[in-house]
């Protein structure tokens, strides 16, 4: 078995998830299994409890985990399935080892970082390593060179390294080259001392990943070479991607970087085949269509905070050959100033999921605005709730419904919490979590999108339909057409009278990926598509006469 990692240097947020996620794709092209793993330094146990201010969307694996929106990235890039071992935070390492320390594991010694919070570190790599029988683990350490929380995580590597063998394993050193404006030059001196800093826990690149805004010229990659101890041919170059994120392994492909891994572990390997992939990036960067799709949410100024959501759209797009024209739309300037200035131009309407009562009237009036003009809607999560509210309020005249994590007096309350919920203090991992079984009512919108009648979908949510006012709203046109299979919980709901109008209470978009889109969203964009072309045939009408 042989292991990566991936660390960062001179500053945060450069990539480096998606450089690992990427070289998962080139090693998976090449025929090898791959399981990519993060590491993140934060005292949190996760980021289920963190703001998508600190840290953008929170990815929910099968098995309920609540994890770095970077295992969001690997899924995407590579064939794995990953579970709560794949993302380990200091908050758990200390969380286990204090544990132990209780239950007396230590026999007596004194409980230090060296060596106990490092073993608990290694052990993990190795259970991963057991588990997944995988060829290659890739594993990204959160954070950047020289922070204090992160050294447990980086001595760990290095005496990981010395335990397995340094030939299986290969540091990987994601680095920025600067442009400095004045100087008209770019500088290495940066990526010259964040290897050093490395190089001083012991630690001995042997890939740099450069990020930079311009050509890295074959003096720089000698300069970087010589100072930082690395072959020319293992500075790799990666310049900021022109479209999609998509073409970031085809370009490290060409600085070669799989071609350098393989021959630093000696695997021998035919050349990969990257036709499908090549495909699938050329839709999304030359598609034929476009339609514009608004998403109505409370963090839409945030490009992280619904990554997978985006990611989703661009799936489905380029499952259509169409682009998705994105409008990002605050629910709160829905509120101010109306819908029509923000959605009357749109072909799509997606809600996503949130929490807390700030934005939520404007979303309403978002899938009022979606229903009464024919509007295709797409609602995640929140997004189904929404659209309860709307239509219990709005179709069915049950003034003032609510859920009632928004307004716990409400008279109808339509979405509520969940028995199992009443009592639940604790906000870490309490919510219904991870992936359940939906069984899918036949001749409905949902089945004839999934074409099956059950299916496993992922779920980070406390409050569900009300019962108690399923009978009224479906027979105002309301459908009910995914449950639990006991029929106690409300899953996908849709409407009878309208061109698409579907939302689930799971979130889809954690199982699209490219060239495999998720069977809502793909339905959803079509919906999109149609509704352009037959706004455009209603339009050319007058023309025409005229
Ligand atoms: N706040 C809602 C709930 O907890 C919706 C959650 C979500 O959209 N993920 O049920």
């Amino acid at each position: 078995m042989k292991y990566i990692f991936v660390t960062g240097g001179v500053v945060s947020s450069l990539g480096k998830g998606l450089c690992a996620a990427s070289l998962g794709t080139l090693l998976e092209h090449r025929g090898l299994k791959v399981i990519l793993q993060k590491f993140d330094p934060y005292l949190n146990v996760d980021p289920g409890t963190m703001s998508p201010f600190q840290h953008g969307e929170v990815y929910v694996l099968d098995d309920g985990a609540e994890t770095d929106l970077d295992l969001g990235h690997y899924e995407r890039f590579t064939s794995g399935v990953l579970s709560r071992f794949n993302n380990l935070t200091s908050g758990q390492v200390y969380e286990s080892v204090i544990r132990k320390e209780r239950r007396g594991d230590y026999l007596g010694k004194t409980v230090q970082v060296i060596p106990h919070v490092t073993d608990e570190i290694k052990n993990r790599i190795h259970r991963v390593a057991k588990e997944t029988q995988a060829d290659v683990i890739i594993t990204e350490i959160g954070g950047t060179t020289g922070d204090i929380e992160g050294l447990p995580f980086l001595e760990a590597m290095r005496q990981f390294a010395h335990d397995v063998g340094p030939e299986n394993v290969i540091f990987i050193h994601v680095t920025l080259v600067p442009f400095i404006q004045a100087a008209g030059e770019l500088k290495t001196k940066p990526t010259q001392q964040s290897v050093a800093k490395l190089r001083e826990i012991g630690i001995q690149p042997q890939i740099v990943i450069c990020r930079t805004e311009h050509p890295l010229e074959p003096e720089l990659r000698e300069k970087i070479s010589l100072f930082c101890n690395i072959s020319t041919r293992a500075v790799i170059e990666a310049r900021d991607v022109e479209h999609t994120i998509y073409e970031v392994p085809l370009y490290l492909h060409e600085e070669k970087l799989d071609e350098i891994v393989c021959e630093l572990f000696d695997f021998k390997s035919a050349e990969p085949n990257f036709d499908r992939w090549r495909s699938f990036v050329d839709r999304v960067i030359n598609p034929t269509h476009k339609v514009r799709i608004a998403v109505v949410g409370k963090y839409i100024e945030l490009q992280d905070a619904y990554k997978s959501i985006y990611e989703a759209l661009t799936h489905a797009g380029a499952g259509s050959d169409c682009g998705i024209d994105c409008l990002r739309v605050d629910s709160e300037d829905i509120e101010r100033a109306g819908p029509d200035l923000y959605l009357s131009d749109v072909d799509g309407i997606l809600i996503p999921g949130g929490f807390g009562d700030r934005g939520i009237e404007g979303k309403i009036t978002a899938a009022r605005f979606a229903r009464e003009h024919d509007i295709p809607y797409l609602g995640l999560c929140l997004g189904m709730q929404i659209a309860t509210i709307e239509f219990a309020r709005n179709v069915c005249g049950l003034e003032d419904a609510n859920s009632t994590e928004f307004y716990p007096e409400t008279p109808h309350p339509v979405i509520c919490l969940l028995e199992e919920q009443q009592d639940v203090t604790e906000k870490g991992a309490s919510m219904r979590l991870g992936t359940c079984v939906t069984d899918v009512k036949a001749s409905t919108r949902a089945f004839e999108l999934y074409k099956s009648t059950t299916v496993s979908e992922r779920h980070r949510h406390r409050y569900e339909f009300n019962h108690h006012y399923r009978q009224k709203m479906e027979d105002a046109g309301f459908v009910v057409s995914g449950t639990s299979p006991d029929d106690s919980l409300v899953e996908i709901i849709e409407l009878r009278d309208h061109p698409f109008y579907l939302a689930s209470q799971f979130h889809p978009e954690f199982l699209s990926k490219p060239n495999r889109p998720h069977p809502f969203f793909a339905g959803f964009i079509n919906a999109a598509l149609r509704k352009k072309s037959s706004d455009s045939t209603e339009k050319a009408v007058p023309v025409s006469h005229a």
